[in-house]
């Protein structure tokens, strides 16, 4: 998390406005809360109070109904009014402690496991009226209650007869904990000003920010838990505003550093398309054309370029990249791999070197006088293109000149990362490539509103993918299948998940896959996983691309990009534990020679319902705009690329699978606050300065240039 104090950009105040002091202070400030509940709220809800205000009830438990014994229902929770009958102590410590009570209609065992006689004589004396609530159940045709979840005195009945938030918990804290820690945490909690559009608001009937909070935390009837309410709304779209807002200034700093106008005279580019084997598709020709006008343009150029796998990014990027050096400035492509960066090295070089200009690839695996010489010709001019990973952005990488970034799989990616591309030049267009085809939403509150090309058209005389999902006993089949698809000629793709929390399981299971089909191949299988060591990686892959492996086992280190276009089949084991888009980027890397090609996903039975939606999509369709966006609706966007580390905001409020509106609103609003009150000056302006803030995107109000 950014504290704006030690926030070391900006010259100007960057510094949160006191009104949100109450909010982001520790959890240990709240009545009860000590050093070990705060280790376990922080991983609940986040270190401060605000996180707390913002973790909103999932459940509710309705305490009014307050029936006699002998009409009262069972499984329902209740609100009795008892008088306290004999406790019965258990004979082995196996039995429950139990209470007998009573009203005018009835009794009811109060039954306790563990517990302790002491305390339970003092809080339930015999003889005394008590209010009791909790789940009534029966058993052996009588009435009991389970540890009632409230005991008390009947004057505490206001307190206790009415509808409790219930909270999402994690291991270590109960309900009642969490609930008292929000409570607590809301009492903090300021009135705010005004952020919104005072139109806007009313237009939706929404109220003040903490009226809203507070009415999201108290659910009178589970309608009330609904994303759609009018105070969940308001949250919601809050969140997306400072989101939106957050972007449309990172946006609007871009822009306004002056750009400069690259134009190129086509030469190089010319010399370039004719060697090439095939013909640019339309819709290459086309994005080609849309990122040159922006790069003659003299304004920054921020442009994504989308398009599914194999749909020809990296050729239109250097193309681009030519362009820059045509008019006499050097381009750089940045891939988030080093597989991935010295795949797009081995398609450019070639092509560069045909076209006589010089070309480096830069990784973190260069070292010493080896990285020092590209380093040097880089600085020179000498060579005008560049590929590698953010090796690239390292603090002694300098360029000659500088003019177009690419940056490739951005969403992997921070936008600090994006940014620190840019100023290794003066000016420097930036051209952002992503072949996960992602969600219109996502786009937005990942981009903001970022101009876009498209690559929605494929190669012509790429053959369908023919997908089947098998479960994993069936692997005997799979393995024969296979031994028919290489004696015909066919390159295998053999994949096993690997995943962090069971590395060494994962890792071991690749091991015995390889033993196994080795065992029966022989030395035409190959491993590759991402703990390997990177020469080993290359020999593999190198291997497999262009001799003596015809089989290559692989954890997901291939996930994102090598071109291997013999390969025709591919076998994923576990497919139930990728995600949609994942697998769909696995399935990307075959079917792009001109041998039909087959995937296979083998799951793990049972399957769960969601699993069994994923693999049903996959084996319909391969448009993997269609694939993205069921994967949206299955998942919801937090979880849609995996983890956390793709780059996509996290929302706590808003779900874009519900909110998509109100992100288009957020949108809408952000660009127009932008251009009439730039620098956040007005009433409004100061206002949402708080909202920025508030939801952390402190990093964006460096941006405004006074105030
Ligand atoms: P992406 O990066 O979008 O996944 P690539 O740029 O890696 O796709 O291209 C995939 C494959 O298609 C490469 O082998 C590339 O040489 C080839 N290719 C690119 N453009 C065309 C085209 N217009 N016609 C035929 N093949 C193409
Ligand atoms: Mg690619």
């Amino acid at each position: 998390m950014t504290d704006a104090k030690t926030d070391r950009i900006g010259p100007r105040s960057t510094v949160r406005p006191e009104i949100l002091f109450p909010l982001f202070t520790p959890v240990t400030n709240l009545t009860g809360i000590g050093p070990r509940l705060a280790k376990l709220f922080e991983k609940l809800a986040g270190p401060n109070v605000v996180d707390l205000c913002l973790h909103l009830p999932s459940g509710l438990i309705d305490r009014r109904y307050a029936p006699s014994l002998a009409v009262a229902q069972a499984g329902r929770i209740a609100t009795l009014t008892l008088r306290v009958g004999a406790h019965q102590s258990p004979h082995t410590k196996r039995q429950p402690y139990r209470v007998v009570c009573h009203d005018d209609t009835g009794s009811i065992e109060l039954v306790f496991f563990h517990a302790h006689p002491d305390y339970l004589t003092k809080i339930l004396p015999e003889g005394a009226e008590r209010l009791v609530s909790g789940r009534v159940e029966v058993f052996a045709g009588g009435l009991q209650m389970t540890h009632p979840d409230h005991i008390g005195t009947l004057a505490e009945r206001d307190e206790v007869m009415k509808v409790e938030a219930v909270y999402p918990l994690t291991t270590g804290l109960t309900q009642k904990t969490v609930g008292k820690a929000v409570a607590h945490a809301l009492e903090k909690a300021p009135d705010l000003p005004e952020w919104l559009d005072p139109a806007y608001r009313k237009k939706h009937g929404w109220q003040d920010w903490h009226a809203a909070l507070r009415q999201a935390h108290a659910p009178g009837e589970v309608e009330d838990l609904s994303p759609l309410t009018a105070a969940r709304s308001r949250l919601a779209f809050d969140e997306l505003l400072a989101n939106q807002l957050a972007l449309a200034l990172v946006r609007r700093h871009l822009a306004k550093r002056r750009g400069r106008s690259i134009t190129g005279d086509g030469r190089l580019r010319r010399v370039t398309v004719e060697a090439l084997p095939f013909k640019l598709t339309s819709a290459q020709d086309h994005a080609v054309a849309e990122i040159l006008a922006e790069m003659a343009a003299d304004t920054r150029m921020l442009r994504l370029l989308q398009g599914d796998v194999g749909s020809g990014k990296t050729m239109v990027a250097l193309l681009v990249m030519l362009a820059a050096v045509e008019a006499g400035c050097q381009a750089a492509i940045m891939a988030p791999t080093d597989i991935l960066a010295r795949q797009h090295f081995k398609t450019m070089r070639p092509l560069a070197e045909k076209a006589g200009v010089g070309i480096e690839l830069l990784t973190g695996r260069d070292k010493g006088k080896a990285r020092q010489a590209i380093v040097g010709r880089l600085a020179s001019g000498e060579s005008a293109l560049a590929v590698g990973t953010h090796a690239l952005f390292q603090q002694d990488v300098e360029f000659h000149d500088l003019a177009l970034a690419v940056v490739d799989e951005q969403h992997r990616f921070g936008v600090h990362q994006r940014l620190d591309l840019t100023s290794k030049g003066h000016a420097v267009d930036v051209l952002v490539m992503t072949a996960t085809p992602i969600p219109r939403t996502l786009m937005l509150t990942a981009y903001g509103d970022m101009e876009t090309s498209r690559l929605m058209e494929k190669p012509a005389g790429r053959q369908a993918i023919d997908t089947r999902v098998l479960p994993l006993e069936r692997l005997g089949e799979v393995t024969d299948a296979a031994a028919r698809a290489m004696a015909a000629g066919a390159k295998i793709f053999w994949i096993c998940p690997l995943v962090e929390e069971s590395e060494a399981i994962d890792l071991a299971a690749a091991d015995q896959r390889h033993a196994d089909l080795q065992a029966r191949f022989g030395e035409r299988v190959g491993l590759v996983h991402g703990r390997m060591k990177a020469a080993e990686k290359d020999a593999a892959m190198t291997a497999f691309a262009e001799g003596s492996i015809d089989l290559l086992v692989a954890t997901t280190v291939i996930e994102v990009g090598v071109d291997v276009p013999a390969a025709s089949v591919m076998v994923v084991e576990h497919a139930e534990r990728f995600g949609l888009a994942q697998l769909h980027q696995l399935r990307g890397r075959i079917g792009r020679g001109s041998t039909r090609s087959s995937c296979l996903l083998l799951y793990q039975s049972p399957l769960g319902e969601t699993a069994r939606a994923r693999l049903r999509i996959l084996r319909e369709t391969d448009d993997g705009f269609r694939i993205a966006e069921e994967d949206l609706r299955l998942r919801g966007a937090g979880e849609l690329l995996g983890t956390r580390q793709s780059g996509f905001p996290e929302f706590r409020v808003a779900d874009l699978a519900v909110h998509a509106n109100l992100l288009a609103a957020a949108r809408d609003d952000a660009s127009l606050v932008i251009n009439r009150d730039p620098d956040l000056q007005s009433d409004r302006g100061t206002a949402l300065r708080v909202l920025l803030y508030l939801f952390e995107r402190d990093a964006a109000v460096r941006f405004l240039s006074s105030g």
